[in-house]
Protein backbone atom coordinates (compact mmCIF):
# COMPACT_ATOMS: atom_id res chain seq x y z
CA UNK A 1 0.00 0.00 0.00
CA UNK A 2 1.38 3.68 -0.82
CA UNK A 3 1.25 6.63 1.37
CA UNK A 4 -1.63 7.89 -0.86
CA UNK A 5 -3.60 4.43 -0.83
CA UNK A 6 -3.21 4.67 3.55
CA UNK A 7 -4.20 8.29 2.93
CA UNK A 8 -7.31 7.79 1.00
CA UNK A 9 -8.48 4.79 2.87
CA UNK A 10 -8.31 6.23 5.93
CA UNK A 11 -10.10 9.05 4.72
CA UNK A 12 -12.63 7.46 3.27
CA UNK A 13 -13.48 5.85 6.94
CA UNK A 14 -14.76 9.58 7.84
CA UNK A 15 -11.09 10.77 9.37
CA UNK A 16 -9.98 14.42 8.57
CA UNK A 17 -6.47 13.36 7.74
CA UNK A 18 -3.82 10.71 7.35
CA UNK A 19 -0.21 10.81 8.03
CA UNK A 20 2.75 8.40 7.60
CA UNK A 21 6.02 8.27 8.42
CA UNK A 22 7.75 6.71 5.60
CA UNK A 23 11.69 7.02 6.53
CA UNK A 24 13.85 4.39 8.01
CA UNK A 25 14.74 4.64 11.83
CA UNK A 26 18.37 5.30 11.19
CA UNK A 27 16.85 8.21 8.70
CA UNK A 28 16.95 10.74 11.37
CA UNK A 29 13.76 12.55 10.40
CA UNK A 30 11.26 14.40 12.59
CA UNK A 31 8.52 12.08 12.03
CA UNK A 32 9.52 8.40 12.98
CA UNK A 33 8.11 8.39 16.41
CA UNK A 34 9.01 8.31 19.04
CA UNK A 35 9.89 12.12 17.57
CA UNK A 36 7.04 14.12 17.23
CA UNK A 37 7.00 15.28 14.19
CA UNK A 38 3.40 13.94 12.76
CA UNK A 39 1.46 14.68 15.63
CA UNK A 40 3.34 18.73 14.95
CA UNK A 41 1.92 18.38 11.47
CA UNK A 42 -1.33 17.54 12.15
CA UNK A 43 -1.40 20.29 14.78
CA UNK A 44 -0.44 22.86 12.36
CA UNK A 45 -2.74 22.17 9.52
CA UNK A 46 -5.48 21.76 11.50
CA UNK A 47 -4.99 24.23 14.32
CA UNK A 48 -5.16 21.91 17.10
CA UNK A 49 -4.05 22.21 20.40
CA UNK A 50 -1.86 19.35 21.35
CA UNK A 51 -2.75 19.70 25.10
CA UNK A 52 -5.97 18.88 24.25
CA UNK A 53 -5.78 15.94 22.05
CA UNK A 54 -5.92 12.37 23.03
CA UNK A 55 -3.03 10.24 21.13
CA UNK A 56 -4.13 6.89 21.23
CA UNK A 57 -1.81 3.98 20.46
CA UNK A 58 -0.71 0.42 21.42
CA UNK A 59 3.15 1.06 21.46
CA UNK A 60 4.67 2.57 24.49
CA UNK A 61 7.98 3.36 23.53
CA UNK A 62 6.70 5.18 20.47
CA UNK A 63 3.15 6.73 20.66
CA UNK A 64 2.98 6.97 23.62
CA UNK A 65 6.41 8.82 24.32
CA UNK A 66 5.62 11.03 20.91
CA UNK A 67 2.34 12.08 23.18
CA UNK A 68 4.17 12.97 25.74
CA UNK A 69 6.88 15.14 24.05
CA UNK A 70 4.00 17.74 23.11
CA UNK A 71 1.88 17.00 26.27
CA UNK A 72 -1.16 15.45 24.74
CA UNK A 73 -3.64 13.05 26.44
CA UNK A 74 -2.43 9.45 26.58
CA UNK A 75 -4.29 6.06 26.06
CA UNK A 76 -2.50 3.17 25.55
CA UNK A 77 -4.79 0.15 23.90
CA UNK A 78 -4.22 -3.42 25.63
CA UNK A 79 -4.41 -4.95 21.55
CA UNK A 80 -1.84 -5.06 19.38
CA UNK A 81 1.10 -4.90 20.52
CA UNK A 82 -0.12 -2.95 24.20
CA UNK A 83 -0.04 -5.97 26.47
CA UNK A 84 3.55 -6.61 25.48
CA UNK A 85 4.08 -2.21 25.80
CA UNK A 86 3.34 -2.38 28.95
CA UNK A 87 4.68 -5.70 30.63
CA UNK A 88 8.16 -6.81 28.77
CA UNK A 89 8.69 -3.17 27.16
CA UNK A 90 7.52 -1.46 29.99
CA UNK A 91 10.97 -0.31 31.07
CA UNK A 92 11.66 1.80 28.03
CA UNK A 93 9.24 4.20 27.98
CA UNK A 94 6.49 3.98 30.91
CA UNK A 95 8.93 6.44 33.15
CA UNK A 96 8.43 9.30 30.95
CA UNK A 97 5.38 8.58 29.55
CA UNK A 98 3.04 6.28 31.62
CA UNK A 99 -0.62 6.78 29.57
CA UNK A 100 -3.34 8.88 31.48
CA UNK A 101 -5.67 5.53 30.53
CA UNK A 102 -5.09 2.01 30.09
CA UNK A 103 -7.73 0.94 27.97
CA UNK A 104 -9.49 -2.68 26.81
CA UNK A 105 -9.45 -1.45 23.18
CA UNK A 106 -10.02 1.15 20.47
CA UNK A 107 -13.74 1.50 21.67
CA UNK A 108 -12.76 1.79 25.31
CA UNK A 109 -10.66 4.43 24.73
CA UNK A 110 -13.30 6.38 23.09
CA UNK A 111 -15.79 5.90 25.60
CA UNK A 112 -13.11 6.75 28.71
CA UNK A 113 -12.34 10.29 26.60
CA UNK A 114 -16.26 11.30 26.82
CA UNK A 115 -16.66 10.28 29.96
CA UNK A 116 -13.66 12.66 30.97
CA UNK A 117 -14.27 15.31 28.96
CA UNK A 118 -18.20 15.75 29.87
ZN1 LIG B 1 9.83 10.19 8.98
Amino acid sequence: MTEQEFQEEFISYGFDAAYVCPHEPEEGCECHKPRPGMLQKAATEHELNLRHCAVIGDVGSTDMLAAAAVGSIRILVETGWGKQSLEKYRHKWYEQASPDYVAKDLLDAVKWLIGNNS
